[in-house]
């Protein structure tokens, strides 16, 4: 292994869901649902291999109705207009729409500001990039993971080149408000700034937190590149279709490296992505009043385990202190967890370059079945 990922040996995930696997834990640690998504997507899928759609090298770009679909999603939810031909751009799930934007954007020694706790992709490619990371810590207080808006400030150097934003932000839970982006917004539109803004949460937001773009702020539709993917919105995380949306200047940047990453994403699954993103608005509602009333099971059944819990207001993590279990050391903690009680979960701490501040912390992902979430509780009760 080269220096530039010396230190990113095995994702936690990778790692953390063989330990569920060798122990027969319940997996609350990797973000997947344990419910495929809607039948009639996964249909749709089966008709394109049948019908012979997709199945040999798709458009580079992704397929037109795919393109046209993300951006009738975006004029239809947020009032954005974006061009199908030129502004879309599908990848290889999210995670390769992130690293190819920072293996296209970064010039090495270009610093990258992230958010902490921050997704361990990020760190890993912001590395490939040759870029430097600089960690801006969200900080628990009333309830939430809260950013500090002049520590983001403070943290612009004459070397920053870009902006990587994570909201709704995994793992915290936090949703940042309309207020706090637009702050972000201007800071970048002063310091000129690139923005990368993964949301792919976006249709997981609770208790009437709103997620808004930072491409829709003044100033921001030529310098964002946005994120997406149908792993998480339509609960097919193994098909691996994301998609960008950018100006066509930065979307011709990014397809630079993405052709020279996997060339084409997989062609089937982006004709019944295609079909998933014009399903009626029930089916978001539906998805996110399910998510609700699981995260709430999570939430009360971590709760009466003695934890403190930052109840998310987005995505389906939440992250919770166990010091109040007597416990400081999160990763310990993890480890003995499957022994213990029969459940995994992931140490907030491996997101963190200040692993101090994230010591104390665990996440727990809850898009699980309903009966999954009563089991794992119920194991955790035994904890105090
Ligand atoms: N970004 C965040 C914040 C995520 O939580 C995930 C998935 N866990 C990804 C990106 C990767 O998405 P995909 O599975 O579409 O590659
Ligand atoms: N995004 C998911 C999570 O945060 C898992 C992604 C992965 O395994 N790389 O748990």
């Amino acid at each position: 292994l080269n220096r530039r990922l010396a230190e990113f040996g095995t994702t936690v995930f990778a790692e953390m869901s063989a330990l569920a696997l060798r122990t027969g834990a319940i997996n609350l640690g990797q973000g997947f649902p344990d419910t495929d998504g809607p039948e009639e997507v996964r249909e749709a899928a089966v008709r394109a291999l049948r019908d012979g759609r997709g199945n040999q090298y798709p458009p580079g770009p992704g397929i037109p109705e795919l393109r046209t679909a993300i951006a009738a999603h975006q004029q239809r939810r947020y009032g954005l207009s974006v061009d199908p031909d030129t502004e879309v751009l599908v990848t290889a799930g999210a995670t390769e729409a992130i690293a190819a934007s920072l293996l296209a954007l970064v010039e090495p020694g270009d610093e990258v500001i992230a958010l902490e706790p921050y997704y361990d992709s990020y760190a890993a490619c912001i590395a490939m990039a040759g870029g430097t990371r600089v960690p801006v810590t969200l900080r628990p207080g009333e309830g939430r993971f809260r950013l500090d808006l002049d520590e983001l400030r403070d943290a612009v150097t004459d070397r920053t080149r870009l902006l990587l934003i994570n909201t709704p932000h995994n793992p915290t839970g936090t949703v940042l408000t309309r207020e706090e982006l637009a702050s972000i917004a201007e800071l970048a539109v002063e310091r000129d700034l690139l923005v990368v803004t993964d949301e792919v949460y976006e249709h997981l937001v609770f208790d009437g937190a709103e997620h808004i773009p930072l491409a829709s702020f003044p100033g921001m539709r030529d310098r964002t590149v946005t994120i997406s993917s149908a792993g998480k919105t339509f609960s097919f995380t193994g098909w691996k279709v994301g998609w960008i949306t950018a100006s066509p200047q930065l979307v011709r940047a990014v397809r630079s490296a993405k052709q020279y990453l996997t060339y084409v994403s997989a062609g089937p699954f982006q004709y019944a992505v295609a079909e998933a993103l014009a399903l009626p608005e029930s089916y978001f509602t539906g998805f996110r009043a399910d998510m609700l009333a699981k995260r709430d099971v999570l939430a009360a059944g971590l709760e009466k385990a003695g934890l403190t819990v930052y109840r998310p207001s987005g995505t389906y993590f939440i992250t919770a202190d166990i010091r109040p279990l007597g416990e400081t050391d999160g990763i310990a903690f993890c480890r003995a967890l499957p022994e213990r009680a029969g459940v995994v979960a992931i140490p907030t701490a491996v997101f963190y370059d200040h692993r101090e501040m994230g010591a104390p912390f665990v996440r727990f992902a809850f898009c699980k079945r309903a009966d999954v979430l009563r089991e794992a509780t119920a194991r955790l009760s035994g904890l105090r």
